[in-house]
């Protein structure tokens, strides 16, 4: 049971499909992402934790190209996109618990994650309000514990180039925000509706969305689905829908 969303009413207009058969080709995200829970809780909780830098000496980036932002010297309170800090595209709460490095390691990395900052949050935020992403960058440190794998484990996650984000608005049903990015971001390489179970409230599940960053190809546009098989056994398939 969720420990933090308020019980609220199910959103009219539920978008609900036919499963859809199983993907054969497997997306490049194929586990589930970083513990919900605890992150959605503490975003709830500990509203401090953001409010914490003194955002009044950050430097304003968002007019700044990606090629001109430099991965050196770049404060983590810059604003990289209107309602976003560098430092959002990294925080981790189980990499704060654990004492995982969860900063950049690479120029393309952070320029990856500010491109997605720019194109797929801050239109969400633009739209919904104040949200704060339950996961963005994550180092490959961090997906190993986050994924229970050995030192010599590599992660191909999107997440781990900076070309994803995990994301929910408290209250609103996963499936719908799933919905909305298709039809109205500009562009996206995979939304996967994850483990969204209305019978468990509106926020059940997360929305993972990927963007590549520019030069690494184009974007697929693809949309999946994790969900339970016939067996119970979680599996990708094709097109955005809830568990049950
Ligand atoms: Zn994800």
């Amino acid at each position: 049971m969720s420990p933090r969303a308020p019980k609220t009413p199910k959103p009219k207009g539920l978008i609900r499909r036919k499963r859809a058969p199983t993907v054969t080709t497997p997306p490049t995200d194929p586990l589930p992402d970083a513990p919900k829970a605890a992150t959605a809780r503490a975003a709830v909780l500990d509203p401090g934790a953001r409010a914490a830098p003194n955002l009044s000496e950050a430097p304003d980036l968002t007019a700044t190209p990606l090629d001109k932002i430099s991965f050196k010297e770049l404060n983590p309170r810059a604003l990289i996109a209107p309602n976003f800090r560098v430092y959002e595209l990294t925080k981790s709460d189980l990499a704060s618990r654990r004492a995982i490095d969860n900063d950049f390691t690479s120029e393309q990395h952070l320029r990856a994650a500010i491109h997605l900052a720019r194109h797929v949050l801050q239109p969400i935020r633009d739209t919904f309000g104040s949200f704060t992403p339950n996961s963005v960058y994550r180092s490959q440190a961090l997906e190993r514990v986050l994924k229970n794998k050995p030192t010599t484990w590599l992660s191909t996650s999107q997440h781990a180039r900076g070309e994803a984000c995990d994301i929910e608005i408290v209250g609103m049903a996963t499936l719908t925000l799933a919905s909305w990015a298709r039809d109205h971001l500009a562009d996206f390489d995979q939304i996967i509706c994850e483990c969204y179970d209305p019978r468990q409230g509106p926020n059940s599940g997360w929305v993972h969305i990927s963007l590549k960053a520019p030069g690494q190809g184009p974007n697929r546009r693809q949309c999946l689905s994790y969900v339970p098989d016939t067996s119970g056994r979680l599996v990708y398939v094709s097109g955005l829908q809830a568990t049950a």
